[in-house]
């Protein structure tokens, strides 16, 4: 794909097929990004580090209804999809793929897939059924780009591991690669959401990332699990206005309790604000 090929942008499945069979046609590796769109500079980051490996890019585009469970965001999910595909353009991608909710699912119903129980900690407490949407959706649109590698943010590390194994318990022949969480400057991990924060829930917000950098020094300390994650419950309950979900310590990638001192740990939360649910994370060695 040259420089000056023009972006295309499709919302039909049969024409995101085609494309992709042209660029296995002619031996072009193919590198992909889903999204749910408004993207900001994480998806950038993805879509560039995808661009840097494969011959060409494809992005997706889809707020997945099947991931939001009753009462969550999906309407109040931020939506623009002029600017994405403009920013996905800068950014490298050859071609953006958002499809409607009816063509990905002109049935209701049909096949669940369960993760189990890596799907059982963290979001998946808190939001049951969300994971079996994302493997779902994510299935399909592997089945429909048909990539050499797909990318994933580390923002959502669950989401990351839960796909990692999904992949590689189904033999799906495509590789993850991970990409690193990109933050504002103030240490707020990029998000769609943010912009549903009020301006106080905005300057609050980088408190999250701050208590958890903390406790990744308290556990490094030796201090129990239990008062780090107190001291991060406390940290957030005192500096912002949002309702703690969780905070968990686990290790990283099984999602276990934390016993195995040589596996890597992940220090996680998840915290609701009035119309944003944020997350934030940090996987690291107990060993700094
Ligand atoms: P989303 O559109 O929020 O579903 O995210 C699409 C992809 O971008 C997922 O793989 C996310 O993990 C990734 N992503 C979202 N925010 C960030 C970020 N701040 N840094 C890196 N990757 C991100």
């Amino acid at each position: 794909m040259t420089e000056t090929t023009p972006m295309q942008s499709t919302t039909s499945i049969s024409k995101m097929i085609k494309w992709q069979q042209d660029m296995k046609a002619s031996r072009r590796k193919i590198g992909f990004v889903p999204t749910m769109g408004f993207l900001h500079e994480g998806h950038v980051a993805l879509i560039k580090e995808a661009k840097k490996n494969n011959d060409c890019v494809a992005v997706s585009i889809f707020v997945n209804p099947t991931q939001f469970g009753p009462g969550e965001d999906y309407q109040a999910y931020p939506r623009d999809l002029d600017a994405d595909v403009l920013l996905a353009s800068q950014a490298g991608a050859d071609i953006v793929f958002c499809p409607e909710v009816e063509e990905m699912y002109p049935t209701d119903g049909g096949i669940r897939i369960v993760p189990g129980p890596l799907a059982e900690q963290l979001c998946g407490a808190s939001r049951p059924g969300h994971f079996d949407g994302v493997l779902k959706v994510v299935l399909k649109l592997v089945n429909i780009v048909q990539p050499d590698t797909v990318f994933f943010g580390m923002k959502d590390a669950q989401q990351l591991a839960i796909i990692e194994t999904f992949f590689r318990d189904f033999n799906c022949p495509v590789t993850v690669v991970r990409v690193p969480t990109v933050r504002e400057l103030d240490g707020l991990a990029k998000s769609s959401r943010n912009v549903n924060l009020s301006v106080q829930e905005r300057n609050e917000a980088p408190a999250i990332y701050n208590a958890i950098q903390q406790a990744v020094v308290l556990v490094r300390e030796g201090v129990t699990m239990e008062v780090v994650k107190q001291f991060v419950a406390d940290a957030l309950m005192e500096k912002t206005s949002g309702a703690v979900d969780y905070i968990s310590i686990l290790t990283y990638p099984q999602l276990e309790e934390p016993t195995d001192v040589s596996k890597d740990l992940i220090i996680a939360c998840a915290i609701q604000f009035s119309k944003a649910r944020l997350i934030d994370n940090i996987i690291f060695k107990r060993e700094g």
